[in-house]
């Protein structure tokens, strides 16, 4: 029987950005569950839960004084303000899965993804997810229907802007498809994990080897 080999690596952060509406949570869901090595960063955020939404899974609801004592504190990898509410990533869960060897998968924005990109380049993994087409971003959003025509519309407009930066990201994804594109995010990180310098048991398991030849 061959003998099953474990090569520590070193874990990776995978980011997620996108418009709203373009998919990317059914995107990030369905990687998860297929993942046993992938943890879900959960955002702090100061905007109000919408029907459904659990505190501590979909995100930590604070209010502004909390969101401004943990950026003060340093608590958070980035921030940012969204739309009108602030966001943040609380670093020491991501630590700790990083720490313990897991890849941690991030859903945040562009402004997010500039900070973690100037703090830890080497090991954050970034795609863009676009929408095929502002048509489909529309109806995707109406179907939604848990925002008010303002806000939507707002969004609409936001969209945009989003997704014009979308070259600062190191993979785009057209969510055409959505099983397609589940498939082509799982490819990113199977290829990702492969990495030479992600690989940091290398070194020893090849010159195990040629010690033994
Ligand atoms: P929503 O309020 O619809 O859940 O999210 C609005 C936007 O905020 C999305 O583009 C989402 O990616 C972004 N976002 C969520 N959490 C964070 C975070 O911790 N940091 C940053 N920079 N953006 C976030």
């Amino acid at each position: 029987m061959i003998e099953e080999v474990t090569i520590k690596r070193r874990g990776l952060m995978l980011v997620l950005s996108s418009p709203s509406g373009a998919g990317k949570t059914t995107i990030s869901r369905a990687i998860l569950r297929a993942e046993d090595n992938l943890a879900m960063s959960v955002s702090i955020t100061t905007r109000a839960p919408r029907p459904g939404e659990e505190h501590g899974k979909d995100y930590y609801f604070v209010d502004e004084a909390e969101y401004h004592r943990m950026v003060g504190a340093a608590e958070l990898l980035e921030h940012a303000k969204v739309f009108d509410n602030y966001y943040g990533t609380p670093k020491s869960h991501v630590e700790r899965e990083l720490g313990s060897g897991r890849d941690v998968m991030f859903d945040i924005d562009w402004q997010g993804t500039q900070q973690l990109k100037a703090s830890a380049r080497d090991d954050l993994v970034s795609v863009f997810i676009l929408p095929p087409s502002v048509k489909e971003l529309e109806r995707r959003l109406r179907g939604r229907a848990q925002d008010t025509e303002e806000v939507m519309r707002r969004r609409m407009s936001r969209a945009a802007d989003e997704m014009s930066h979308w070259p600062e990201y190191d993979y785009v994804v057209v969510n055409q498809a959505v099983d397609e594109s589940i498939e082509q995010v799982k490819s990113i990180l199977i290829a990702e994990r492969l990495k030479r310098d992600r690989q940091v048991g290398l070194v020893g398991f090849v010159n195990g080897m040629r010690s033994e030849t």
